[in-house]
């Protein structure tokens, strides 16, 4: 059991993290089994594009004692770019917000498609089977999955490099997909019940576009991410203030996937868990 502390100063929520639902390697047992492990009191699960996690997630944590909730990273576009958009504490059976996974997903599907048959053209040969073997739900394949599937063929030496030479945000086996707005997603997030944060905003070089998104109706900001530097955070914690937003942290934890992350690196306290997860209260 996690011991839930009486003080408020040892109270640790990591609010990002990935389990095998979509790119992580923690089943979602796992994940909180390790959540417990590293001492964190509140913890959620934001697969990309998917909520399937909490089936198995939610009677476990609190078989755990330690508090989940309910959590999703979506992938939109804004001028071209790639933005994450986090939602947390929504209804988990709200109909629009099911039905926005699974246009979510069907995006997954025809993008990921267009980036076998870029890699196919450089002769790097993926089939949908071989990505199956990795991964068994062809909706919620992501690009770490693809990548995983080019180093076990020894396209790669890494998934650093897959992702590198290959996958990464604009590179040449790059494909957005289908865009889908910031603005949508914080609609939906919305009509069930949640509050939706603009994640990890170190990772989008231009600051006119942050400025640009935190005016579509956002919440709040991740303003701890795994890989921010304290001067970092000062500065996203300075912009939320400015504009009255809502702050949230985690570590974007994937396990083997992003092996240097771990579990707990980054996390908010009691306070900012209750802000966030208001229906909890
Ligand atoms: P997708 O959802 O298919 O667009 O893939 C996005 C995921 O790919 C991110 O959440 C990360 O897990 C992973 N990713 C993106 N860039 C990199 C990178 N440079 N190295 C390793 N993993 C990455
Ligand atoms: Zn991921
Ligand atoms: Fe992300
Ligand atoms: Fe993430």
């Amino acid at each position: 059991m996690c011991s839930l502390s009486e003080s408020v100063d040892l109270f640790k929520a990591d609010l990002h993290s990935h389990s095998t639902c979509s790119d992580g390697s923690l089943t979602p047992r796992e994940l909180i089994d390790l959540a417990c492990l590293g001492g964190l009191h509140g913890f959620s699960i934001t697969d990309h594009d998917t909520i399937e996690a909490y089936k198995e997630a939610v009677p476990y944590a609190k078989e755990k004692g330690i508090l989940l909730g309910s959590g999703v990273e979506f992938s939109c576009e804004h001028r071209r770019k790639s933005i994450h958009v986090l939602g947390y504490d929504f209804s988990l059976d709200h109909p629009a917000l099911n039905e926005y996974c699974l246009k979510q997903q069907h995006r997954r599907i025809a993008r990921n498609k267009e980036i076998l048959d870029r890699l196919r053209r450089l002769r790097i040969i993926i089939e949908e089977s071989d990505i199956q073997k990795v991964h068994r739900n062809p909706l919620t394949v992501g690009r770490p999955h693809i990548a995983a599937v080019m180093l076990s063929k020894g396209y790669v030496r890494s998934i650093q490099e897959a992702f590198q030479s290959y996958l990464g945000d604009y590179g040449c086996c790059f494909v957005l997909g289908q865009p889908f707005s910031v603005a949508e997603a914080i609609e939906v997030i919305h009509q069930a019940g949640g509050k939706a944060f603009l994640a990890h905003p170190n990772l989008y070089a231009d600051g006119s576009l942050i400025d640009e998104v935190l005016s579509f109706g956002f919440d709040g900001i991740e303003c701890y991410y795994g890989r921010f530097s304290q001067g970092k955070e000062k500065r996203w914690l300075e912009i939320a203030k400015k504009k009255n937003l809502l702050i949230s942290g985690g570590s974007d934890f994937h396990g083997a996937a992003k092996p240097h992350v771990f579990l707990g690196c980054s996390y908010v306290n009691r306070d900012v868990f209750f802000s966030i997860f208001t229906s909890m209260k």
